[in-house]
């Protein structure tokens, strides 16, 4: 494994979900690479970071007024359902949007370390997302409509990101 390859798979392997070969080699080249050791840390604070941003974000909203707000949702659904599709339609346009802000910035190379880590790390193991990143960076524009997959894709990865407007510039 090379420090390249190794970064590729840092994700996988904070997540738990790599094969115990697999783990067993990247610890290995770990111990006796200082850069990737530096670059593990980086990113595992990071993703530390992420968590318990939004964990704090979560928390603010107690129980009680967490259970209100969602009978009162209920309820506005069953008294108006047009409205409520408006609204589903309304946040699905601003994540559209969202979506598409990455992806420019993504061309503009304003991402952010932490979004671009995220991005790069994403590419290494989904091809379909690697091929679109890449075709958009030698279009160098960002008119090229993802697919509904990779928007998929995008939107996961925006979601592990501070939940904040501007969380992916750099
Ligand atoms: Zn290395
Ligand atoms: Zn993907």
């Amino acid at each position: 494994m090379n420090c390249k390859e190794l970064a590729f798979l840092l994700a996988d392997y904070f997540d738990g979900t790599m094969d115990p070969q697999l783990r067993s080699e990247l610890e290995t080249h770990l111990a006796m690479c200082e850069p990737c050791m530096k670059f593990a840390n980086t990113f595992r604070k990071t993703c530390e970071k992420t968590a318990q941003l939004r964990k704090s974000i979560e928390h603010k909203i107690p129980d009680e007024v967490r259970a209100r707000l969602a009978s009162f949702v209920i309820a506005a659904v069953e008294k108006y359902p047009e409205k409520m599709q408006e609204y589903r339609n309304q946040a699905e346009q601003e994540r559209k949007e969202k979506v598409l802000s990455l992806l420019r910035a993504a061309v503009a190379g304003r991402l952010s370390s932490m979004a671009s880590l995220l991005v790069e790390t994403h590419c290494a193991a989904c091809p379909g997302c690697k091929e679109y990143f890449g075709r958009l960076s030698e279009a160098k524009a960002g008119s090229a409509t993802p697919s509904q997959e990779i928007d998929a894709h995008v939107t996961r990865l925006m979601e592990s990101l501070p939940p904040d407007d501007e969380f992916f510039l750099a």
